[in-house]
């Protein structure tokens, strides 16, 4: 079996299709910004402190899974700051001069954006410990015995690191950081809010129990509960009188064959290939990777973090376990009395 993960309506990562979509519906103040209310309230203090200090914010770490606002965020500090963002990923830079020409052209206090920052390779990341010290950039002139380093000095700036697994910064990297912030999945209720200012964005009429509808099947991410609703908006068309009930929400997501918890059918999938060949696990992150034909990472970072959250999934020491709610979830029975009682 092969997944198209690119493809997958429900999957948190970006594709394509999402590009102008995002661009219309990102908020581009904290005040607009909805939930994950402590990360804001804590950014708030320190935006506010660094402008009256008048000067650049420390450097941000953001953590979490794809599609739950990160980027947006980054977006927001810079304009909260008053500063231009540039925006790049850690595998687009693929040699130090890269980063040091990034660098040296950033103006005074500009955010640079470095998403997916565990992917930096290690001559990259010492170009930037200094840069994120001293404001400075270490140059080799010269090769040998007459090699030597000379020093630039960088316009001042904050870095904005975003990564789906804060366990694979290294130390120095991390230890380098100011603010380290970590963004959780959203509530059923900032979702149907996510969804409602969304329409409200793009035009779309939504009633109030069609955007709860959407939320709940969103799997706590903003980026999928902006597909769906994109997507339901159409069934509305077609089917009905253009508006997005609690009805027409519920026979879209059906048509997507997305059930009730926002599974699809590779979650169900991965789940039943779990329970039919391992007996619901204990089993390795890897044996499943290989039992589904899908990367460990890919599972690791889109599959489980919500079949985790939704109590579906448990990690344990010796792999991932099919909790007793999956089984009932999916109707099939549970063998043995010890898992019924988890
Ligand atoms: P990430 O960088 O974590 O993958 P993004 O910042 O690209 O996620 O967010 C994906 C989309 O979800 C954005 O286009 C934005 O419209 C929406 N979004 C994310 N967080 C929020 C939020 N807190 N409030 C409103 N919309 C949000």
């Amino acid at each position: 079996m092969d997944f198209d993960n690119e493809n997958r309506i429900v999957s948190p990562d970006f594709n394509a299709a999402d590009e102008a979509l995002e661009l219309s519906l990102r908020p581009k103040t904290l005040h607009d910004y909805i939930g994950q209310e402590k990360v804001k309230e804590n950014l708030k203090i320190y935006i506010e402190a660094a402008k009256a200090r008048g000067e650049q914010l420390d450097h941000v770490l953001l953590y979490g899974p794809p599609g739950l606002g990160k980027t947006t965020l980054a977006g927001i500090i810079a304009n909260e700051m008053n500063v231009q963002i540039r925006i790049t990923s850690g595998p687009a830079i693929e040699k130090p001069g890269d980063l040091a020409a990034l660098l040296t052209n950033l103006s005074d206090g500009d955010v640079l954006f470095i998403d997916e920052i565990h992917r930096l390779s290690r001559s990259v990341e010492e170009v930037l410990y200094p840069a994120m010290e001293d404001n400075a950039l270490d140059i080799i002139i010269g090769k040998g015995p007459s090699a030597r380093s000379i020093r630039l000095d960088l316009p001042r700036f904050t870095l904005v690191g975003a990564t789906t697994r804060a366990g694979q910064l290294t130390a120095p990297l991390r230890d380098r950081f100011g603010v380290i912030a970590r963004l959780e999945m959203y509530s059923k209720e900032e979702l149907s809010q996510i969804v409602r200012r969304s329409a409200g964005i793009l035009g779309i009429a939504v009633d109030d129990k069609g955007a709860l509808e959407i939320a709940s099947r969103a799997r706590g991410t903003p980026r999928i509960a902006n597909r769906l609703l994109k997507r339901a908006r159409d069934f509305a068309e077609v089917m009905g009188n253009g508006v997005i009930t609690e009805e027409t929400a519920q026979i879209a997501l059906s048509r997507m064959e997305i059930d009730a918890l926002g599974l699809d059918n590779i979650d169900r999938m991965l789940l039943t290939a779990m329970i039919r060949n391992y007996n619901g696990g204990p089993v390795g992150l890897e044996t499943i990777a290989a039992t589904i034909g899908e990367e460990a990472v890919t599972i690791e970072d889109v599959y489980e973090p919500y079949l985790m959250q939704i109590g579906f999934l448990s990690k344990t020491p010796r792999g991932r376990v099919v909790t007793a709610l999956a089984y009932k979830h999916l109707g099939i029975d549970m063998p043995g009395q010890q898992k019924l009682d988890l």
